[in-house]
């Protein structure tokens, strides 16, 4: 979901990070508010003033996102749940949670807190600007706190549409979740409505365009295409994490796989492996030992001329981020493919090649799985 991200600082032990695409935003919404909604509300302000509006308005805004999240991640470690973060993206902010909340009450308070604080904040704000107008503060002020109270509430307000993965859907699914004690039921049926949700945000969006509102129309189709993939890809992770859990990676695992003697040449590791099993990853044994990995990424770095005069123990690399023990949890098995982009890890049991796990191998099981369980 994310592209390059940036450190910004850490806020009470959580690390706030911005995504690349943020940025695109802000100043979208600096030229929107400088150029759009503030000159249209505010007359006769000198121009530099409509942009200082402009970029007060944003980094108001991205406080106040900050300031949700965080209240997210607050009451979530109250919780006892491991939070990586917060990263403010293209569509605004997430708390990333390491795992699902353990109860339906913890995820109650987890999702109710986010529309809270939003409300709480815009309230601030609103005060603010009441004072600022009773006292005669400059308008360009009073113009920046009016909206960001404005901007608040609707922030909150949109996050209460019951559409899983918005706070929402989370309340949604916490109170079903706490009814049937069936966390995958209460997802499914959150989730089902947030995808209904992303759709009707995307007709929205293409009817605005339709009648010459190009950048709104384009806007809420973005986000209705966002919403139905992230409530649909939730509901899939959670059936996959449910049918693996407590599953250990000895099940899944080829226990005889193919590996390659270190004195193999370069050429016939390609022509008698690589274009054999049409594996991009193997691993490399000398005498019974594990003694590291070759990959197709290696062999492109030798001229195809000498493929001859290399042995694959030479240019081999260690293979520490594709190694996991037998006993490891499936689930963490599938997150370590996720994070490295290999679709084979090694199995390796005090120092001891025991076996190869695939995705495939996974993925099987889980279609088997869910389709006799469902
Ligand atoms: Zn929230």
């Amino acid at each position: 979901m994310f592209g390059k991200r940036i450190k910004l600082f850490n806020l009470l032990g959580f690390e706030v990070r911005i995504d690349l695409s943020w940025i695109v935003i802000a100043i979208l919404i600096t030229w929107s508010l400088a150029a759009g909604l503030f000159t249209y509300l505010y007359h006769g302000l000198p121009p530099e003033t409509y942009w200082l509006m402009g970029v007060a308005g944003a980094l108001g805004l991205f406080g106040s996102i900050i300031f949700h999240e965080f209240c997210h991640s607050i009451v979530a470690r109250g919780f006892g749940m491991p939070m990586k973060g917060i990263t403010l993206f293209i569509f605004g902010g997430v708390a990333e949670m390491g795992d699902e909340p353990p109860t339906a009450k913890a995820e109650f308070w987890m999702a109710v807190v986010g529309p809270l604080s939003s409300l709480f904040i815009g309230g601030i704000f609103y005060l603010i600007y009441l004072y600022g107008r009773e006292g005669g503060w400059p308008v360009p002020v009073n113009g920046v706190t009016r909206y960001l109270a404005w901007i608040n509430a609707l922030l909150a307000g949109f996050n209460l549409v019951p559409a899983f993965p918005l706070d929402g859907g989370r309340i949604l699914r916490s109170i079903l979740w706490g009814l049937r004690q069936n966390m995958r039921w209460a997802t499914r049926v959150s989730s089902t409505i947030g995808s209904g949700f992303g759709i009707f945000l995307i007709i929205m969006g293409v009817l605005e365009v339709l009648r010459g509102n190009f950048i709104g129309g384009m806007w809420w189709f973005l986000i209705g295409m966002f919403l139905k993939t992230a409530a649909q890809q939730s509901y899939q992770q959670l059936v996959m994490r449910k049918a693996l859990e407590g599953e250990q990676v000895r099940r899944f695992m080829n226990p005889n796989p193919v590996t390659v003697a270190a004195g193999t040449t370069l050429k016939e590791l390609v022509d008698d492996y690589i274009y054999k099993y049409h594996y991009k990853m193997f691993p490399v044994m000398d005498n019974g030992k594990l003694v590291g990995c070759i990959t197709t990424r290696e062999v492109k770095e030798i001229p195809r001329e000498d493929w001859p005069q290399h042995r694959v123990a030479e240019v081999a690399s260690g293979c520490s981020e594709n190694i996991i023990a037998p006993d490891t949890d499936a689930t963490k098995a599938l997150a370590l493919m996720n994070q490295t982009g290999a679709s084979r890890l090694l199995v390796v049991e005090q120092g001891r090649l025991v076996g190869i796990v695939t995705l495939k191998d996974l993925l099987g099981f889980l279609s088997l799985k869910v389709e006799l369980e469902e």
